[in-house]
């Protein structure tokens, strides 16, 4: 099998794990041995069409952050910011290195998540990536661990890394909007609060500086309010299918997995959300899809 033939087959293996597909492809398509596809079936692969370089418009710059302007548009806090004029902490953390960063997250305090977490995850993968994917914060494995995204919702989110051609680690970076984990009453995992992220968004913003990502995906609205700012009660739905922007760097929004992993019907809409970053992707001239 060519390397191109098994490319397809390997992305069909992906795109079926995420419930979609499959649509009529041309038979010569896909040629295996190895693989028992159907005859004249192939999985869907939705076509990513070649996309002029993303232009935000005067216009566009004028739109408030979640109007229903087209496209690419540039929402009024996408610009690195620092927490607050007078945060110190946040002006220092803007000229860590990674190994200063690492530390500093691990041993920080500038939320109350320190106190349960076992130890906080700054996230992991190629430190100069072409894709960054931001989730909302470590789960309890992901805390026991200290890796992002770990467990099924992980697994759900390895399946979509590799409908992209992306395996974990290359050529993509996973991290959180906070780094420690949020532990309700309960004793479960919740969402971060907004005060949680806004601390945490320092070391955030520093590793998008280190990381320079051609693409950005928020996963879920806590990584998307992180980024982008807005309004919090605005739903994932909303922000979905549009080219947001975090300075020059564009950014889709889409479900996070463990969200999908509740609602599986959704996976198609975030399969879409995906090939709407690889769009975006191959117009910064570094196709990866
Ligand atoms: S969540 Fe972020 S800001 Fe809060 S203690 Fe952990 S590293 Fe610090």
């Amino acid at each position: 099998m060519t390397p191109a033939a098994t490319g397809v087959v390997r992305r069909a293996r992906f795109l079926q794990a995420l419930g979609i597909g499959p649509v009529w492809v041309p038979r010569q398509s896909v040629v295996s041995d190895e693989v028992p596809l159907p005859a004249t079936v192939a999985i869907a692969v939705p076509a990513v069409p070649p996309v002029a370089a993303p232009v935000v418009s005067k216009q566009d710059k004028a739109a408030s952050a979640w109007d229903d302007a087209p496209a690419v548009r540039a929402p009024a806090a996408a610009a690195p910011v620092l927490a607050s004029p007078v945060d110190e902490g946040a002006a220092a953390i803007a000229r860590m290195s990674w190994q200063e960063l690492e530390l500093a997250v691990a041993s920080c305090t500038r939320c109350a998540l320190c106190k349960n977490r076992k130890q906080a995850v700054l996230g992991a993968g190629d430190q100069k990536p072409g894709w960054l994917f931001v989730g909302e914060g470590p789960g309890h494995v992901e805390d026991q661990q200290g890796e992002p995204f770990v467990g099924p919702a992980g697994k759900l989110l390895d399946n979509m890394l590799l409908a992209l051609d992306l395996p974990r680690g290359e050529n993509n970076y996973l991290a959180n909007a906070v780094k420690c984990r949020p532990v309700g009453a309960d004793g479960k995992d919740r969402p971060p609060s907004a005060d949680e992220s806004a601390a945490c968004r320092p070391y955030l913003e520093r590793q998008i500086a280190l990381l320079q990502p051609a693409v950005i995906v928020a996963l879920g609205k806590v990584a998307a309010l992180s980024l982008l700012g807005g309004d919090p009660k605005i739903a994932v739905a909303a922000l979905r299918e549009h080219t947001h922007r975090y300075g020059s760097i564009p950014v889709v929004v889409t479900y996070h997995p463990a969200y999908l992993l509740r609602k599986p019907l959704d996976k198609a809409k975030s399969w879409r959300d995906l090939c709407l970053a690889a769009q975006a992707y191959a117009s910064d001239g570094t196709l990866a899809v």
